[in-house]
């Protein structure tokens, strides 16, 4: 499912409340670097004549929803840059953070904003420092094994995972990791991030990253690739309590 506007929702997110979303992508195909075979958008697609939101068409579709909110008197816990694809790809990212952070500041001061981002880019110095604004800076991080991510996140470009951890590190704490975990099997090869050696790396990952919390979910909603299973509530909660045990508060979302 394709989200077909820059401002969307507001929608009650299981794990952020009311979320007023901010789509940075086109809305009519899919643009990240990641394939994740479980991504709500479906796999990547592109169109040759699609239009990415600017600057300030996405800080005019903002404000004026949020000054209707204002007049309405609706509360709104974020504004969430989320969409179809990875918000940090968007080359006036920065200048639109800024924007948005503004925007917020003014007209609904009591609402985070909050960035769901697969992690990809932040080691670009604008991307790392943006991200360093913001309340909610949620990172991706499936699995803790290189291979497991190429099989479940199917990165696009360049990737490593060990440049990943050293990146996430640089926060130093201010960062919420996202992981979702799932079973299943695709193309061919069986898929678990809840087994005991996935979750072990998992931990040793978060011991090295520190932080501030973690998000844990699973499948929510249909996934472009078949033979996908929700992982059990048990051991989600087995996996939380161990994340616990590091010190680290979670969330679960199951
Ligand atoms: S990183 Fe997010 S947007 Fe990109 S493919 Fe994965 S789930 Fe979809």
């Amino acid at each position: 499912m394709l989200f077909d506007k820059i401002i969307f929702g507001p929608i009650k997110s299981r794990r952020l409340g009311t979320s007023l979303g901010v789509n940075l992508l086109p809305d009519d195909c899919k643009l990240c670097n990641f394939d994740c075979i479980y991504c709500e958008c479906g796999f990547n697609f592109t169109k040759p004549n699609s239009h990415l939101p600017q600057r300030d068409e996405i800080k005019k579709a903002l404000a004026e929803k949020l000054l209707e909110f204002a007049r309405k008197n609706e509360h709104i816990d974020t504004i969430t840059f989320a969409g179809n694809g990875e918000p940090t790809m968007h080359p006036q990212f920065a200048d639109i953070i800024d924007d948005v952070v503004n925007l917020r500041d003014t007209l609904c001061p009591k609402a985070k904003v909050s960035v769901l981002s697969n992690a990809t880019l932040i080691h670009k110095p604008k991307v790392f420092a943006s991200l360093q604004k913001i309340d909610n800076n949620i990172l991706k991080l499936d699995s803790a094994i290189e291979e497991t991510i190429r099989i479940v996140n199917q990165p696009v470009t360049n990737f490593s995972l060990a440049d990943t951890i050293e990146h996430l590190k640089r926060f130093e704490g201010n960062i919420i990791v996202q992981t979702l975990f799932f079973k299943g099997n695709y193309n061919g090869v069986a898929i678990d991030n809840t087994s005991d050696i996935e979750v072990e790396a998992w931990l040793e990952a978060l011991k090295k990253i520190k932080p501030r919390s973690v998000m844990i979910y699973t499948l929510d909603r249909p996934t472009p690739a078949k033979d996908l299973y929700k992982a059990d509530e048990k051991r989600l909660q087995e996996i939380s309590a161990m994340v616990e045990n590091l010190g680290i508060k979670t969330q679960i979302n199951g």
